[in-house]
């Protein structure tokens, strides 16, 4: 990132002056009530300004102001919403409309952190209403704002990540001028018809050319740079330490993939009950001489969690056993590897070699 300050800087007037000359008239905009300005914020989450539009003309002629949609019933509200998606957002929204109609004398807080304790109304949202209805200097950093902001200063930092959205919040709040709202809707504005997503701005129409980085650079089109966390999937097993004249058990993990080549304790999916892991005994071609349940373990991975439970089992291979490794305490210790995931059962299985004589 590059002196991000001065590009910042640059910005204000010039964005102000483009956006009195081509800012979309839309009747969300036509005068500041933050009644009004709350609704289509909300509506305008998750849904596109056009799609937008008509349901917001409905919702107003229904809900003129915070009163009536305070006192309207549910029903009515949800059915003015359909289509919108997203019920939360209308449950919410009639929540906060009393709470503004009951505690507040029908009056919305102007300030961004006040209005972030209203139900439905998170620090964009706060921000966006604090300073549109109020001229407060909040920020009011969306997806668009990010976008602009990322190609303005060159930055490859990953968007996605909270800490780079409160930095954007605070390097912006540092140069909002007088007309806030303004400002702020200036940068939507830009987002939304010029800095487009998905690879295309058209630098040539945009007012900030001269002073954005990422255009003078040739890498604007890349930005910004979008990471998402992947989610953890939980994944339940149920992991044996099968303990037979003082050696216990072990397997070697595939070649590929997680914990390669690593050794771990005999394990299966699903959490086993003890009449399914005395089966599993079974088949394993193990006799059962003691089986007592462990306490459950988790282990977090990037992408993945294992709750795992457990059982110690005291036991004698037949015949037809399956091939584990059968380590004693020096050779485990010494030889295998075995991955902190299955730390809790290490930890039983050195404790059960302290409490019972060496046989190596
Ligand atoms: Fe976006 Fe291009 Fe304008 Fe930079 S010059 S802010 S990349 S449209």
């Amino acid at each position: 990132m590059k002196d991000e300050n001065s590009v910042l800087k640059a910005i204000p007037e010039r964005l102000l002056a483009w956006y009195d000359r081509c800012a979309r008239k839309l009747p969300w905009r036509e005068n500041r009530d933050p009644y009004r300005i709350w609704i289509s914020e909300i509506m305008l989450q998750q849904t596109r300004v056009e799609a937008v539009k008509e349901y917001y003309t409905r919702f107003l002629a229904a809900f003129p102001d915070v009163f009536s949609l305070a006192n309207a019933p549910e029903e009515q509200v949800l059915k003015l919403w359909e289509g919108l998606g997203y019920y939360s957002r209308a449950r919410n929204l009639q929540k906060a409309a009393r709470v503004v109609a009951e505690e507040c004398e029908g009056r919305f807080p102007r300030s961004a952190a006040e209005l972030s304790r209203l139900p439905g109304i998170g620090s964009y949202t706060a921000g966006a209403i604090s300073s549109i209805a109020f001229d407060c200097r909040e920020a009011a950093v969306d997806g668009n704002v990010l976008r602009v902001a990322a190609r303005l200063l060159a930055s490859g930092d990953n968007v996605s990540r909270q800490a780079v959205k409160n930095e954007v919040a605070e390097q912006i709040r540092a140069v909002i001028p007088e007309r806030a709202g303004d400002f702020n809707q200036s940068l939507m504005e830009l987002g939304a018809t010029v800095c487009l997503p998905n690879g295309e701005p058209l630098c040539g129409e945009c007012p900030l050319a001269e002073v954005c980085e990422g255009r003078k650079q040739g890498i604007a089109a890349e930005l910004p740079v979008k990471i998402q966390k992947k989610e953890r999937t939980a994944e339940q097993k149920t992991v044996f330490i099968l303990l037979w004249n003082g050696y216990a058990a072990f397997r070697k993990r595939p070649e590929k993939g997680l914990l390669a080549g690593m050794w771990e304790f005999p394990n299966i999916p699903g959490a086993l009950t003890r009449e399914q892991a005395i089966r599993q005994l079974e088949e394993w071609g193990l006799a059962l001489l003691d089986l007592s349940q462990t306490a459950p373990a988790k282990h977090i991975f990037t992408h993945r969690e294992w709750h795992m439970s457990g059982w110690l089992a005291h036991v004698e291979p037949r015949g037809s056993a399956a091939d584990f490794l059968w380590a004693g305490r020096e050779q485990t210790e010494r030889e295998l590897t075995v991955p902190s995931a299955f730390a809790a059962f290490t930890k039983i299985l050195r404790r059960e070699w302290d409490n019972a004589p060496r046989r190596e």
